[in-house]
């Protein structure tokens, strides 16, 4: 059997890990192939204007970065591992629980310090490790002790909550996503083609029934030819995957419709000592607590080095960033109907656009506020007089600061776009297997359940194709 994957991102490369033995598979990725071993800039750095989409966002005019390269946001992210809680699945209805994702979140990963947990894996191509805690990282850690946060060891346990280091997969050797660790399996076993743009995927059938998809029409070094396939899995992501249906011709109302991101704020304060903190792209430490009284309702806290994105910022400049990892608010990507961006998608990502999103967005960036107080009586942060938390009206605060946490799920959504098995609806021989089908955003990133999806993804094609 021939199955082309469209997108070498977290969903793609690990459906192609899967299925590479059992079927004749093309994986193509628009962005270029790094090489391997991995170039220092893909394993160390955080910022590739050449290596993106530039997207953005209508609501707040900020740029959206997305990694157009083999790996995907894998390749550019800041590696943190984290799963979410169990409850944050509910809301995904049937074959997509926690217990349907778990084997998947164990077969990715080989966990440093807690493998051996039933609820781990040991043997897994992603390291998820927990990186050393800087001075600022051991006293963030206290004062949210102090604020009655308990010790949490390992915040991918389920049913954890509390302060503790956080789970990455970017390890001595750097981030260790699915370009690195993943595609060094997936390489001899495929037909790689990068710099190649899947221009749409080509359907057979009449509109008034099943259409069957039977290959792809791609742009790449060789120009414009079309590769057959008795299957088709695009895994574009949130923002390429409507894109890449609307140039296939499909007008399905649910494309673009789900999108969701995390809304993310900045609390910018000033260290004592610069030499406190460590400027490394992904946090030491991370809390996850409750908002209110609901403990599934989570928001996210982790601090990090301000100078490391903002070189004309002071080296002591710290960022305590806090997440609303439970949004109610629905954003949209929408198609651009004819002009020089066709087919290409106008993205609105809704942040704090309800009334709760933006309430409870208040009360975690005030729980935040009393941790950063709480460092500031130690002497061990100065806190500006003119903080823009210190407001008595925070509600439009929020939402003039409010930033992306570069979550973008749920733009094809299961239920939506696809069906439970994520095959596209009307169609056969189609599966979408990426960010895009979450049916709700969950209280983490996306990048070790998305790389789940695509292993739970490929599981669906060995089903339903008897491979
Ligand atoms: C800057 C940044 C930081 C992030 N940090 C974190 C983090 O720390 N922790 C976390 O959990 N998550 C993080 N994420 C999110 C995470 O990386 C993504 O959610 C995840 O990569 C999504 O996987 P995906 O397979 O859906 O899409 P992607 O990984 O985006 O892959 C899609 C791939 O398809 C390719 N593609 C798209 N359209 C076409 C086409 N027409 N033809 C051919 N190829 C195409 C793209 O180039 C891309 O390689 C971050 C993301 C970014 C951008």
């Amino acid at each position: 059997m021939k199955i082309v994957i469209a997108g070498g991102g977290n969903g793609g490369i690990l459906a192609a890990h899967r299925l590479a033995d059992l079927a004749e598979v093309t994986l193509i990725e628009a962005g270029v192939d790094p090489g391997d071993p991995v170039p220092h800039r893909f394993l160390h750095e955080h910022a590739f204007p050449d290596a993106d989409w530039d997207y953005t966002d209508l609501d707040s005019g900020h740029h959206l970065v997305r990694g157009k390269v083999l790996g995907g946001g894998s390749s550019v992210n800041a590696a943190a591992g984290s799963r979410g809680q169990p409850s944050g699945f509910e809301a995904w209805g049937e074959g997509w629980q926690w217990n349907d994702l778990l084997p998947g979140l164990r077969a990715i990963e080989t966990d440093e310090q807690f493998g051996e947990q039933p609820y781990h894996g040991d043997a897994g191509p992603i390291r998820v490790t927990r990186l050393s805690q800087s001075p600022l990282d051991e006293a963030f850690a206290a004062a949210s002790r102090r604020n009655g946060h308990p010790d949490c060891a390992d915040h991918n346990a389920p049913g954890t909550q509390g302060v503790g280091p956080w789970p990455t997969n970017r390890v001595d050797e750097g981030r260790w996503g699915a370009l690195a660790a993943v595609m060094p399996l997936v390489r001899p076993r495929v037909t790689l083609r990068d710099r190649t743009f899947v221009r749409r995927v080509l359907m057979e059938g009449s509109a008034a029934g099943t259409r069957r998809a039977v290959g792809v029409e791609v742009d790449g070094p060789g120009g414009v030819e079309t590769i057959a396939a008795d299957l088709v899995i695009i895994a574009g992501g949130a923002y390429g995957t409507p894109e890449l249906l609307w140039r296939s011709g499909f007008d399905l109302p649910g494309i673009g419709q789900g999108l969701q991101d995390h809304p993310w704020l900045m609390m910018n304060v000033l260290a004592r000592d610069e030499a406190d903190v460590f400027a490394r792209p992904v946090s030491g430490s991370l809390l996850r607590a409750g908002v209110a009284d609901d403990p599934a309702d989570e928001f996210q806290v982790f601090p990090f080095s301000t100078w490391l994105y903002d070189r004309s910022a002071p080296r002591a400049s710290y960022s305590v960033s806090v997440a609303l990892m439970q949004p109610d608010a629905r954003g949209s990507i929408t198609r651009i109907a004819d002009g020089p961006d066709a087919d290409r998608g106008r993205i609105r990502l809704g942040h704090l656009a309800t009334d709760s999103d933006a309430e409870r967005m208040a009360l975690a960036v005030r729980k935040t506020a009393d941790v950063i107080d709480a460092m500031a009586d130690e002497g061990i942060v100065t806190v500006p007089a003119d903080a823009w938390w210190k407001t008595a009206d925070l509600i439009p605060r929020l939402r003039e600061k409010v930033e992306t946490y570069n979550h973008p799920v749920g733009s094809c959504g299961i239920d939506r776009v696809v069906d439970r098995r994520l095959n596209v609806f009307g169609t056969e021989g189609l599966k979408i297997i990426d960010a895009s089908v979450y049916p709700r955003i969950h209280d983490a990133g996306p990048n070790l359940v998305t790389m789940a999806v695509g292993w739970l993804g490929a599981g669906l094609v060995i089903d339903d194709e008897r491979l």
